[in-house]
């Protein structure tokens, strides 16, 4: 059995204490790996340490930071295809996802930010009474970095890199269901020439070390990406210290489809929107608006696109759905798509749960599901299912479009397909989102700010954005007259 060990101060070590929980390869269904359950004095450890590396890392010119963040990028990119299958292993995802994105996107944000180190700056502002201020941008000291399952090491570099770049030390905590990528991307550090305890990545579940991350006196800002429930909770438990918070939350995004768009387009994008990663990605388009004018012609083409999509063995090459998360997010997707039968909807196609031959016969897989004939505002179309599962819903005009997108708790994402320019940018400025995307989906440039308004999240990343955050400016007043 393969054991993933904590990173602390420099060193791969055990658990303090002797527990450790299994992992599973939801492909499978089979546990193949166990992973440290860490103590309160492992983290204590790592705060130590990270505490202890802090004025060094702070004080290191920016192009040194900078350095070590490329050369971890080298490292992982001459590693992509044993990252890409510790990835695909841990979370069910397609290899060929794994490989393709997940993994380029983590050598991506350490080059990204290695390059933000060098160029990140600060503002002053000259007043004509004779004094000048400049703002100084100082980084925040040891901070919490918490991501979720279902890009897991995508997301964990996401939060690392800024941190690093902007001088900070780090507490990493990646999902306990996906624990692998992030043990062995902590494997590479000393390698890549980070000093010990600037990074230190605890493994553990979240009402445990993940809790005590967020309560940790010495810990000076969280940086969270995961679900709104758990957002909350952590939004209240640093109430009492106003501990700086970042939250990257959930989402139920609207995908806006115009009788005037390029149908083909719509279609491939819907699909890619509402099914790429089994549909658990925060941004994905789950509900999927469609002006009246084209309703039945966007049905058809859309349940045969879905119809036509491979469920199976993550490393089959021809797999476009793998396998999703875990036993208990399979009952909850399915008790989902009960709901939305109980709710008066129609399952299209797909729904059920798939058990694909040989070794994948025990896995978590579902057909991915299209339903049609909910109201806007029932259970299915308003709760976050985080599945292979989108929802049809008709329209007949731009501001029925937008009352619909924008009747949801959630404010994360929104797509618009439209060939008419203005009419894109009238609903870009009216929906409620962090994110609009005009006739293309999940695109994205590393510069953007990144995030949510309402329930979606609280704060930016990506970006100086997420430079901004790892950083406290502070203004002096210099007078010269
Ligand atoms: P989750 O909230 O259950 O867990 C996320 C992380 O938080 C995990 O590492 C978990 O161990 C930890 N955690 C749980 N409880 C904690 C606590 N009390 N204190 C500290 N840490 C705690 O989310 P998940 O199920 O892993 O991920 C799915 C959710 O993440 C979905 O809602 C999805 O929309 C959201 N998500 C959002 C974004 C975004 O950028 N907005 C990106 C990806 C995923």
């Amino acid at each position: 059995m393969e054991k993933i060990y904590n990173y602390i101060d420099g060193t791969v070590q055990s658990t303090g204490g002797s527990d450790w929980f299994d992992v599973y390869e939801p492909a499978t269904g089979k546990v193949y790996a166990q992973a440290a359950e860490s103590s309160p004095d492992d983290l204590d450890a790592a705060v130590e340490a990270a505490r202890g590396a802090f004025d060094d890392w702070a004080a290191t010119p920016a192009a040194d930071r900078a350095r070590v963040l490329n050369r971890l990028a080298d490292l992982v990119e001459e590693r992509t295809e044993d990252f890409a299958e510790a990835e695909s292993i841990d979370t069910g995802k397609p290899l060929s996802l794994a490989r393709n994105v997940d993994v380029p996107r983590v050598a991506a944000n350490l080059r990204f930010y290695a390059g933000a180190a060098e160029h990140f700056a600060s503002e002053s502002h000259a007043m004509e009474s004779g004094a000048i201020n400049y703002t100084l941008r100082q980084p925040l000291g040891v901070v919490g970095c918490i991501s979720p399952w279902n890009l897991p090491l995508y997301l964990l570099s996401w939060k690392i890199a800024p941190a690093l770049a902007a001088g900070n030390t780090v507490i990493a905590k990646p999902s306990e269901l996906t624990p692998m990528t992030a043990y062995l991307f902590s494997r590479l550090f000393s390698r890549a020439g980070l000093p010990p305890g600037v990074v230190n990545v605890l493994h553990g579940t979240g009402a445990g070390i993940g809790q005590q991350i967020v309560d940790h006196p010495a810990i000076a800002a969280i940086s969270f990406t995961g679900g709104t429930r758990t957002g909350e909770t952590i939004a209240r438990s640093t109430a009492g210290r106003f501990k700086k918070l970042s939250l990257e939350l959930g989402g139920k995004n609207p995908n806006i489809v115009f009788a005037d768009c390029d149908v083909e387009r719509a279609l491939d994008g819907a699909v890619r929107a509402g099914f790429t990663n089994q549909g658990e990605i925060c941004l994905c388009g789950s509900r999927l608006l469609v002006q009246s004018g084209i309703y039945d012609e966007f049905r058809e083409g859309l349940v045969s696109r879905v119809r036509a999509l491979q469920v199976g063995d993550p490393n089959d090459a021809a797999t476009d759905q793998g396998a999703l998360i875990s036993e208990a997010h399979l009952e909850k997707v399915l008790g989902y798509l009960g709901l939305a039968r109980e709710e008066g909807g129609e399952i299209l196609c797909g729904g059920e749960q798939v058990r694909p031959d040989g070794r994948c016969a025990d896995g978590w897989f579902v057909a991915p599901a299209v339903i049609e004939g909910l109201s806007a505002g029932c259970r299915t179309n308003q709760e976050e299912i985080f599945g292979p599962v989108v929802s049809l819903m008709p329209f007949d005009d731009e501001d029925e479009a937008v009352a619909l997108a924008n009747q949801s708790r959630f404010g994360l994402a929104a797509s618009i397909w439209s060939r008419d320019i203005e009419r894109c940018l009238r609903v870009a400025k009216h929906v409620e989102a962090g994110l609009v995307w005009v006739n293309t989906w999940m695109v994205r440039d590393l510069r953007t700010p990144m995030g949510g308004v309402k329930q979606s999240g609280m704060g930016r990343e990506g970006g100086f954005e997420s430079m901004r955050f790892f950083t406290e400016p502070k203004n002096v007043c210099v007078r010269y007259d």
